[in-house]
């Protein structure tokens, strides 16, 4: 029996919120499409070691080709959408997570998978209704870090990493959640290894 090198351990699937980009001193920029739907959107899916290292750029001749996923650019619209800048469509940001990360997990999932599976896991896992039905809501309030893990931990099984950064008034809030998946692309997983945060113990989630 011939077994293939591990090329990776798990997948973080990150999911972003789009007024914690944006109401940053950076600011942001809406895509050319318009301005995304009041909802998390998906950042990326990224290969990673159980030792919280991870590959990048794993293959140059392999580069980015929207050709090859013409059929899922309205459903990225959408769910995948840029707050860059200056704006664009979304193809910068979309070729920049192939290129970086898609590419070190090709030998499971090609071009057009690597995307639809993404984009499958934003669809069975809402984190905005999960959220909402906690009582979580994006009304630039503040709720305790706990209670935002817990939610989404009784919700899908397993324990999410989430990150913060700051707003142009200082306050620290909800930016991104990580989910762990299996290196299939498939299952969900508990993460071997949770990012390291940078959230106060209560975070803003800010209106967008
Ligand atoms: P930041 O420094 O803004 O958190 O991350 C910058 C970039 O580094 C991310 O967009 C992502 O491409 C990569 N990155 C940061 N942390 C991780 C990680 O834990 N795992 C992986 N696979 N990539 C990461
Ligand atoms: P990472 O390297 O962290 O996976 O991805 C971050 C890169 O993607 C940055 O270079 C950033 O300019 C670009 N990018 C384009 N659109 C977005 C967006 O909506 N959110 C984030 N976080 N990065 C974006
Ligand atoms: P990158 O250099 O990879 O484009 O981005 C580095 C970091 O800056 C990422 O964590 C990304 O989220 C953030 N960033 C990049 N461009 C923008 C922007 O236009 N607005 C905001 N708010 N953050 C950005």
């Amino acid at each position: 029996v011939i077994c293939a090198a591990q090329d990776f351990d798990f997948f973080y699937f990150v999911q972003q919120w789009p007024g914690s980009y944006c109401d940053t001193k950076q600011s942001c920029c809406y895509p050319t499409t318009g301005k995304p739907p009041a909802d998390f959107g998906i950042h990326g899916l990224w290969p990673n070691y159980k030792d919280g290292s991870y590959p990048s750029n794993c293959d140059s001749s392999n580069s980015y080709d929207q050709s090859k996923i013409s059929d899922l650019i309205s459903r990225m619209q959408k769910d995948w959408a840029t707050l860059a800048c200056p704006s664009n469509s979304g193809s910068n940001f979309w070729s920049h997570e192939w290129d970086k990360h898609g590419t070190c997990s090709e030998s499971v999932l090609d071009q057009h998978s690597y995307f639809k599976t993404a984009l499958n896991l934003k669809s069975q896992i809402d984190l905005l209704q999960i959220l909402q039905s906690a009582g979580i809501n994006p009304d630039d309030g503040f709720y305790s870090l706990s209670s935002i893990q817990k939610a989404i931990r009784n919700a899908i099984g397993f324990t999410p990493g989430i990150q913060c950064n700051v707003d142009e008034s200082g306050n620290n809030q909800l930016y991104q959640i990580y989910i762990c998946v299996d290196n299939s692309g498939s299952n969900l997983i508990q993460c071997p290894v949770l990012p390291n945060g940078k959230c106060a113990s209560t975070v803003e989630f800010p209106s967008f």
